[in-house]
């Protein structure tokens, strides 16, 4: 490792999440405070944005407003007009199936379509109980919880988050319940339910702009010197412009 290219910072066991939340409010600015909305139509909204990107599914929900006007009428609405309302987030066939089972579930056992009545309940027994319905886990059992008027801790991990968090070592790859569970342990008890909502749109950013799947921009990203993945990917493309050009890799053929 090259440490005139990457003087060592490590991270502090006890500051590691801080040190992240600076580095990132650094380099993108204060996020836009949340509107949180009632915990059903988060729930609505969470169901459907896996793997969809965030201004289409905000669209999409809007769309389910104008046109069944109610909740309830989403409900009652056949499979097929779901599907074709939703036709724009990923996997809409399988989506609209677990939506319309999940708004009847909830009315089956509340006798009302709302989650406004789960305020009542421990942040662990609200997770639970969404976690009974189809499609639901623990990333959108903990958008519901934190994103919306619940407004309760939790560490929403989508697939942004375990990227980013298995290439900077913070937690070993595992999946969203297993990283959650690591990453709250790290999380100062000082941090309101507000900070790890910001903390999530912080991260998600970073991976939706620097910290891709397939090519992360490592030498423009505000964590590299902290980052163990970065940094050695980083030299290794030094190493390869520095390499004699006798010395070069061959070309695959
Ligand atoms: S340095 Fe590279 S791998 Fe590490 S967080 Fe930044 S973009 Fe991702």
């Amino acid at each position: 490792m090259n440490e005139t290219l990457f003087p060592r910072q490590p991270l502090e066991p006890d500051d590691q999440l801080p040190q992240i939340h600076r580095l990132l409010l650094g380099y993108f600015g204060e996020q836009k405070p949340r509107k949180p909305w009632d915990p059903l139509s988060q729930f609505i909204y969470s169901l459907l944005s896996s793997r969809t990107k965030t201004e289409m599914t905000y669209a999409v929900v809007q769309h389910l407003r104008e046109r069944f006007g109610t909740w309830e009428n989403l409900r009652d609405a056949t499979v097929a007009e779901i599907e074709d309302a939703i036709r724009d987030v990923t996997f809409p066939e399988q989506k609209a199936v677990q939506l319309k089972a999940s708004l009847e579930g909830i009315t089956a056992r509340y006798g009302s379509l709302t989650l406004d009545f789960l305020a009542r309940y421990r942040t662990e027994k609200i997770r639970a109980w969404l976690e009974q319905f189809p499609g639901v886990g623990p990333k959108t059992s903990a958008a519901v919880v934190n994103f919306s008027t619940l407004r309760r801790r939790a560490m929403c991990v989508d697939s942004h988050h375990l990227r980013v968090t298995q290439r900077l070592g913070l937690t070993p790859r595992a999946d969203a319940a297993i990283t959650e569970e690591r990453l709250m342990r790290l999380v100062p008890e000082t941090w309101t339910a507000e900070m790890l909502d910001e903390h999530h749109q912080l991260i998600k950013q970073l991976g939706q702009k620097i910290c891709t799947f397939s090519e992360p921009k490592c030498r423009q990203c505000p964590l590299l010197k902290i980052c163990p993945y970065g940094q050695k990917q980083v030299a290794v493309m030094e190493e390869d412009v520095l390499r004699p050009r006798s010395e070069a890799r061959p070309e695959s053929r």
